[in-house]
C-alpha cells in the first residue's frame, strides 16, 4: 500500500485537474483541485503541496454555504466528505464522537433508535459537523439552544502546520476556530452531545400572522415555552400587509414511541399529495420561478394558511418539520442559469420589525421581492464571528439573472446599511453580497481578534477563500 504522502506529492496540479467548485446558490460557478482526505495524515500532505505550490487552501463540507464560503477559485480545496466515520456512541450519555465529515443525516438516523436526535439542525439534513461548525449554524430552536457549537464537548482541529490540538469549551481557541468559516483550523473530529427524545414525533401549532407586528408577537407568546419557533414571510405582501406570513411552533412529544424512533419511518415520501414524484417538483417550481409566479405561489400559501389548520396542533415527523427544504429534491435547479443568493440579517428585537418592514419595502420599490422570507428568533453566543443576536433574522432568497445582478447588489447594499444602522449582523453561510468596510462594521474587534490569531496559526496566510478574499477578512 502506498502512503498518503507519496499519492499526494505524485499530483500535477493541471488545468486538467480543476473542478467546478460551487457554493449551494450556483451564482458564483468556480474551479478548484479538489482533494478529498480520508485522514489526518493526507490533510497534511495536502497542506505541504499547497505550500510547495504556493496555493491557497480552501475547506469544504457538503458545499451547502449558498455563497462564496466554500468555494476558492484555483485553489486547493479540501473537501472532508469522505472523513465521515462514527468513532464511538454512548446511547446511555447521547455522547457521540465522530469524523468531521459526518452530516447532520447521519447523527439522526444512527441515533434516533436510541432516542436521540441532534440538538440543533439546520434546514437541510445534508451539512457535515466540520461545514456546521465551520460557521456555527442555528436551528428554529437559536433561541433556548444556541448554536450547534454551544453542544460540542471536544474537538481535534489540525492547523496547515501540521499540529492537531484538541480543544473544548473551556479554551479560548475552540471558540475561535468555530465560526470563522474555516480559516483557523481544520475541524477534524467532534465529540458531541445529543439530544434525548422519547419520539420521533412533534406537536406543532399553525397560525396566520397578518403583519410583522403581529409575527413578533407570536414569536413572543410561545418563546419561554416552545422547543422550536419559525415563521414563513409572503414578501410580496404591501402596505399594512408588509410581513405577512404563517407562523410555527412546536415541542417533543413526551410520550414514548419507539415506532417514531426507527429512522426508515421518517424517511419523506417520495410522492408528493400521493401521487406526484417529488423528483419533478423542482420543474413545475421553476414554471413559477419568476416574479408574476412567485407572487401568486406566496398568495396561495398565504391564503392557505388563513384557512387550513389554522390555530391548530398537528403532530409531524421531527425530519418532516426540521427539513422541509429537503422535500423538494434539486429545488434550487429551478433557479437556473443564474442560480440565487440568500440574504440573512440578524437584528436585535426592538429594532427587528422596522428593519425587517424597510428590507421588504425597498425589495417591492427595486421589484426585486424575495420568493421566499423565513423569520426565526436568536440569542447571541460567545463565538468569535457569532451571527446571532438578541432578536431576529430575516433570511430572503433572491434569483439572480444576468441583468438583474448589478441591482440586486445594490439594493442589498441598502439592506445592509438598514442592518447596521439597527446594530444588526450577518451570516457567512448566507452570504454574497457584503462589502469589506461591511464586515469591518459588524465584526468590529472580533475582526482584529481574528487577524492575530491567523498570524499566529496560519501565518503563511494558506487557509482561504473567496468570501476571505471578498471581504478581505486576513488585510
Ligand atoms: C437548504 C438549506 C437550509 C439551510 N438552513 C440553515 C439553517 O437553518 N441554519 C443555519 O445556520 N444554516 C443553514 N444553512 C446553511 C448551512 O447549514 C451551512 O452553510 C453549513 O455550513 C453547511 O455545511 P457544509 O458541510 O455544507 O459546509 P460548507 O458549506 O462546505 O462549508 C461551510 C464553511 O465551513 C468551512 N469548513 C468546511 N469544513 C470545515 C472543517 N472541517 N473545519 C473547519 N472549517 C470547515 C468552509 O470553509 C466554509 O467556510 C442551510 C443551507 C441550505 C442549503
Amino acid at each position: 500500500m502506498r502512503l498518503a504522502q507519496e499519492m499526494v506529492k505524485e499530483v500535477k496540479l493541471g488545468v486538467d485537474r480543476l473542478e467546478p467548485v460551487d457554493g449551494f446558490g450556483q451564482s458564483n460557478r468556480t474551479a478548484g483541485f479538489v482533494f478529498r482526505p480520508t485522514c489526518v495524515q493526507e490533510i497534511r500532505d495536502i497542506f505541504a503541496l499547497a505550500q510547495e505550490e504556493g496555493r491557497a487552501v480552501t475547506l469544504r463540507g457538503a458545499g451547502r454555504s449558498y455563497g462564496d464560503a466554500n468555494t476558492g477559485a484555483e485553489a486547493i480545496v479540501i473537501d472532508i466528505q469522505r472523513m465521515n466515520r462514527i468513532l464511538s456512541w454512548d446511547c446511555e450519555s447521547g455522547v457521540i464522537d465522530c469524523e468531521a465529515g459526518v452530516t447532520i443525516e447521519d447523527l439522526w438516523r444512527y441515533c434516533l433508535e436510541d432516542g436521540y436526535w441532534p440538538p440543533v439542525v439546520t434546514g437541510t439534513m445534508y451539512p457535515t459537523l466540520g461545514g456546521a461548525l465551520g460557521v456555527n449554524v442555528h436551528g428554529k430552536n437559536n433561541y433556548c439552544k444556541g448554536t450547534l457549537g454551544e453542544h460540542v464537548l471536544e474537538m481535534d482541529v489540525l492547523f496547515a502546520d501540521g499540529t492537531l490540538t484538541t480543544v473544548g469549551p473551556g479554551d479560548e481557541l475552540f471558540y475561535q476556530v468555530i465560526s470563522t468559516a474555516g480559516q483557523l483550523g481544520v475541524i477534524v473530529r467532534v465529540k458531541l452531545q445529543m439530544h434525548h427524545v422519547h419520539s420521533g414525533n412533534l406537536s406543532v401549532y399553525a397560525e396566520s400572522a397578518r403583519s410583522w407586528n403581529e409575527q413578533i408577537a407570536l414569536f413572543e407568546r410561545f418563546e419561554h415555552d416552545a422547543d422550536y419557533m419559525v415563521s414563513w414571510v409572503d414578501c410580496f405582501g404591501r402596505g399594512v400587509e408588509s410581513g405577512r406570513g404563517l407562523f410555527h411552533a412546536a415541542w417533543y412529544l413526551e410520550r414514548d414511541d419507539h415506532q417514531s424512533l426507527i429512522a426508515s419511518n421518517q424517511d419523506l415520501p417520495s410522492l408528493i399529495l400521493g401521487f406526484f414524484p417529488k423528483s419533478l417538483v423542482w420543474k413545475v417550481l421553476k414554471l413559477f420561478c419568476h416574479r408574476v409566479g412567485m407572487r401568486l405561489i406566496n398568495w396561495a400559501k398565504y391564503r392557505s394558511g388563513c384557512l387550513l389548520g389554522n390555530r391548530k396542533h398537528h403532530v409531524q415527523s421531527l425530519v418532516a418539520f426540521s427539513f422541509l427544504l429537503d422535500y423538494v429534491p434539486d429545488w434550487r435547479k429551478a433557479y437556473a442559469p443564474g442560480g440565487f443568493i440568500q440574504y440573512q440579517s440578524f437584528v436585535p428585537k426592538e429594532h427587528a420589525a422596522q428593519v425587517f418592514d424597510a428590507q421588504v419595502r425597498l425589495q417591492q420599490e427595486y421589484g426585486l421581492e424575495s420568493y421566499l422570507g423565513v423569520l426565526k428568533r436568536h440569542r447571541p453566543d460567545k463565538f468569535l464571528f457569532s451571527h446571532a443576536v438578541d432578536g431576529y433574522s430575516l433570511a430572503l432568497d433572491f434569483k439572480v439573472t444576468e441583468k438583474n445582478r448589478d441591482k440586486l447588489w445594490e439594493m442589498a447594499h441598502r439592506m445592509n446599511d438598514l442592518v447596521l444602522g439597527a446594530g444588526g449582523k450577518f451570516y457567512f453561510a448566507k452570504d454574497s453580497t457584503l462589502r469589506p468596510e461591511d464586515a469591518e462594521k459588524y465584526l468590529g474587534e472580533s475582526l482584529s481578534t481574528f487577524r492575530l490569531l491567523k498570524q499566529k496559526y496560519d501565518p503563511d496566510g494558506l487557509l482561504s477563500s473567496d468570501l476571505a478574499k471578498r471581504l478581505k477578512l486576513h488585510r
